[in-house]
């Protein structure tokens, strides 16, 4: 497989082990098989979900370890495909998934210290908000994407 933009490695990218949380720390989960490349998702739903562009890493839902207590995880379906969990004590948003999806995004922001993963690309940036310039020079993609993940 050609790559011009290099941004594909021909190896499968090993898996990271992390934990992480909300802010107040009722929902915690970890996993060593979050994927190490994060995507930035410009949509407008994540913008007003996140506060900004949202920052995805992604794992099977089934190598999630969840801890939460207190019940506080909550969910919003977002769309007719989609739902996005959040912590319903300290409102920290946290979680993406496609309905029926076997894979669960997490926002990487949520994860604990250093994760050593890396952001690769931004989606939808045809809506991103004009209050910012991207000024990296990765891929950016008008829409989402349906390539596996990279
Ligand atoms: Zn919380
Ligand atoms: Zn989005």
């Amino acid at each position: 497989m050609t790559d011009p933009a290099g941004a594909r490695t021909p190896e499968p990218a090993p898996a990271i082990e992390a934990k992480g949380g909300c802010l107040c720390g009722a929902v915690r989960f970890e996993s060593n098989a979050f994927h190490p490349h994060v995507t930035l998702c410009h949509c407008s739903m994540c913008r007003k979900f996140h506060g900004h562009a949202g920052p995805y890493t992604t794992v099977p839902i089934s190598r999630l370890v969840l801890n939460d207590s207190q019940g506080a995880l909550r969910w919003y379906r977002s769309s007719a495909s989609a739902e996005r969990g959040f912590c319903g004590l300290c409102g920290s948003s946290l979680f993406f998934r496609s309905i029926n999806s076997t894979q669960l995004d997490v926002a990487a922001g949520c994860l604990d210290g250093l994760t050593g993963m890396t952001t690769v690309k931004h989606i939808f940036v045809a809506s991103k908000g004009d209050y910012y310039e991207i000024t990296d020079d990765l891929p950016q993609l008008p829409q989402g994407s349906d390539d596996p993940p990279a």
